[in-house]
């Protein structure tokens, strides 16, 4: 049997549920495919945190209470020899991903998109050069699931894009012989979030106490394990929980699960889970093909990410925005080739993408910094509150060559190793988004192809070795 809608879009993630609900807002025939079996176990199951101004900027209106759980009045980071930097207010709030994709899988069921759970995507329907629909497998066996648009959204797995031959899905980044995997282990990150009851409420005040913070303020353990690496604790007395996340790359000597297992053992007055989860997450700049005829990569499946701190929930929401406007109008004009569907990565790229993608630059500088590193950073206020709260919010990075240039004589003196460090990569991350704004405004192969390889030259590994 073959279905025929206007588009199918594959993973019930908050990427893929965004787009369906964005898309059939607009009136579109939509089919939503789910390998999970039901809502509670697709997606994220835990809490993530997205800016304050996010459901307004996408036209959603206000979120139904059980969605925002935690607007913590202050953010404080730690370096491993206790030197902190602290932000308030917050730029963002904490989101229960499991409420927030319930409430978007009802609204976009309501506007007319047809969710099915339990059903596989296995590839891409492929005529020609053209993606037609997606071979899928449930409880009524395989068949097609033909559409002129395909998203793919299922998150790292990515069935559809990665079953693309390579002359329609190729990344001409680091290596023009690269065959994928698209993202490689140096790209990902573990991570890990998980709320639990406070079994000893004097004991969790005393710490706060002791810690110097306000009751649900968070504190961040930067560098714990390896420079990329942190673990956040939020107490939260008024409901008698406290919520850790954690992140750290695949070869850090400690995974994210045990660096939360650790602080709670430390703390001392954790009682039972509530609810949690952790998986890999990709870190790197989003593909620079994020579109061919008839396909469309969206969310973590485009690496849609703010690398710092692995954040997708935002970046695949803002992108399913912007996916569903470019598709809709393509749709209409009856031409969903690479071409009409070209928009979509231009305002990807030159908005949002080209701050992740800068981003991606301090990302890997932060991965080979040491703990004396990460105490410098903080200690010598080259990691102030600006900073903190840019980065918190996504924001373009506020370590830019101009502020760093007015603190260079202070910094210079004190630490000239760190600024040899820094000055080249914060000139590249202002370089990259630069690069990124002049993304090509229409498909041409040459055109992308000179693109993409000005993208590698700023990317170069090489060029990312600190100077001893
Ligand atoms: C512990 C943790 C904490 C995080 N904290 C933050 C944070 O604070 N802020 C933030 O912005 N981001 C955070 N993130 C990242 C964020 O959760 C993800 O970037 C985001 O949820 C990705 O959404 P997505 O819809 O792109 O993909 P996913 O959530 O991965 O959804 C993809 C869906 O596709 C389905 N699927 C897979 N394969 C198939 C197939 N073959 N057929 C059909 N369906 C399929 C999957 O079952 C899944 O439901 C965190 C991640 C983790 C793990």
């Amino acid at each position: 049997m073959r279905d025929h809608v206007d588009a199918v879009v594959v993973g019930a993630g908050v990427a893929g549920l965004t787009c369906a609900l964005q898309l059939a807002r607009r009136g579109r025939r939509i089919v939503l495919l789910e390998a999970a079996a039901e809502p509670a176990r697709a997606g994220a199951a835990w809490v993530n945190g997205v800016e304050r101004t996010l459901f307004a900027d996408l036209a959603l209106g206000r979120p139904p209470e059980g969605v925002v759980v935690d607007e913590a009045p202050a953010f404080t980071m730690q370096s491993p020899g206790g030197h902190r930097v602290r932000c308030a207010p917050v730029p963002t709030v904490g989101v229960d991903m499991r409420a927030l994709q319930a409430w978007i899988l009802a609204r976009a069921r309501a506007a007319g998109a047809d969710v099915r759970y339990g059903v596989r995507a296995l590839g891409p329907e492929l005529v020609g050069t053209r993606v037609t629909g997606v071979h899928v497998d449930d409880a009524a066996g395989a068949r097609t699931v033909a559409a002129p648009l395909v998203v793919d959204a299922a998150g790292l797995a990515a069935p559809v894009r990665d079953a693309l031959p390579t002359q329609l899905f190729r990344e001409p980044f680091w290596d023009e012989t690269a065959q994928g995997p698209w993202v490689g282990d140096a790209d990902l990150c573990l991570a890990h979030q998980e709320v639990r009851r406070i079994a000893d409420t004097p004991r969790a005040r005393r710490w706060l106490v002791e810690s110097g913070l306000l009751e649900g303020e968070t504190l961040s353990y930067a560098g714990i394990a390896g420079g990329y690496s942190i673990c956040n604790v939020h107490v939260d007395l008024a409901h008698g929980t406290a919520g850790f996340l954690s992140g750290s790359k695949l070869d850090a000597p400690k995974s994210a699960r045990r660096l939360i297992l650790d602080l709670i053992e430390r703390l001392g007055f954790l009682g039972e889970r509530v609810f949690g989860g952790g998986r890999k997450l990709p870190l790197r700049r989003a593909f620079d093909l994020l579109v061919g005829d008839g396909w469309a990569l969206l969310g973590d499946a485009g690496s849609q990410m703010f690398p710092s701190h692995g954040s997708g929930v935002a970046t695949g929401m803002i992108a399913a925005s912007l996916l569903a406007d470019v598709a809709d109008r393509a749709l209409t004009q009856g031409d969903v080739s690479r071409a009409a569907l070209w928009p979509y990565a231009v305002r990807w790229h030159r908005g949002r993408g080209a701050v992740c993608a800068a981003n991606d630059v301090l990302r890997r500088l932060t991965e080979t910094l040491g703990p004396e590193d990460v105490d410098a950073l903080v200690r010598d206020g080259l990691l102030g509150e600006a900073e903190l709260a840019q980065s918190l919010a996504c924001a373009p990075a506020a370590l830019d060559p101009t502020s760093l240039a007015l603190r260079a004589p202070q910094l210079l003196r004190r630490l000239p190793w760190l600024v040899r460090r820094f000055l080249p990569v914060v000139t590249r991350a202002a370089l990259v988004q630069r690069h990124y704004e002049r993304f090509p405004t229409r498909w041409d192969a040459a055109g992308l192809d000179a693109w993409s390889r000005r993208t590698s030259a700023l990317f170069a590994p090489e060029r990312m070795r600190m100077a001893a």
